[in-house]
């Protein structure tokens, strides 16, 4: 299982995944009661779906990923806003919270934030020993503390969240985690997630994270 880093302390990793490009070939071919014999024919195949407007975007719903993820509450609540897919994400009312959080860089008064996050956490720690329920505790501590989820979603959805999040106008730390997908699902599904990145993106395969927030 590949994991990407992302941000400080945070992370992306493809726990399972199935179908692949061949799943995307099955389901058009089966629409036509063609059979595949040609690779080449294959990717063009392919490239002619994802070009082709309007898209027939079913055909790439049959490929699926299960993706971990770990990243700051802040991130995780514009994700979880994508709707068609599956999430499951650690509980702080069943877990206690750890004390990670994100700390960005090149920021103003980071020494000051450093000491609010900790003091919120210093602060949490002594709700819980005090006998607060974790579920009500959690309500000092801020959205930069890290938490973990993992997202079952099929290519066609995960394309559209990928051209949201990969957008300037989405938030720069949201950013960094799509373009860790994207890496990783460029090698497992590499026709269509090259397909995407030149007639969706409108980016060449060279182009990658690494731009300034
Ligand atoms: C830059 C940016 C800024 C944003 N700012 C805000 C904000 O300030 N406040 C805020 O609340 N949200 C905000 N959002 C979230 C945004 O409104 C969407 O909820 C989010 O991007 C999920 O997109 P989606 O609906 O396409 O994805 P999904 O929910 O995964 O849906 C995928 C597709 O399924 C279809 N679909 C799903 N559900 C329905 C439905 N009920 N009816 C019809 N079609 C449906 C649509 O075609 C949709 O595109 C922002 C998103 C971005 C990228």
């Amino acid at each position: 299982m590949e994991r990407i880093l992302v941000l400080n302390g945070g992370w992306v990793q493809l726990e399972e995944w199935m179908g692949g490009d061949e799943a995307v070939v099955r389901g058009a071919r089966i629409c036509y009661q063609s059979e595949s014999h040609d690779p080449e024919a294959d990717v063009r195949l392919i490239r002619r779906l994802m070009k082709s407007e309007p898209r027939h975007n079913t055909v790439f719903e049959h490929s699926v990923f299960r993706w971990g993820v770990k990243c700051p509450i802040f991130v995780a609540r514009q994700w979880m806003r994508h709707r068609i897919g599956s999430f499951n994400e650690r509980s702080l009312r069943y877990c206690v919270a750890n004390r990670e959080y994100y700390i960005p860089k090149g920021e103003p008064l980071l020494e000051e934030y450093t000491r609010h996050m900790e003091a919120s956490i210093d602060l949490y720690d002594r709700l819980v020993e005090a006998g607060w329920k974790k579920e009500r505790a959690r309500s000092v501590l801020g959205l930069g503390l890290h938490t973990e989820f993992i997202w079952t979603v099929n290519a066609w959805s995960l394309m559209n969240w990928l051209s949201k999040r990969l957008d300037p106008a989405a938030q720069w730390e949201h950013r960094q985690y799509a373009e860790a997908i994207l890496a990783l699902y460029e090698k497992v599904m590499p026709v269509t997630a090259v397909a995407f990145k030149e007639f969706v993106l409108g980016r060449g395969s060279a182009q990658g994270a690494g731009d300034k927030p």
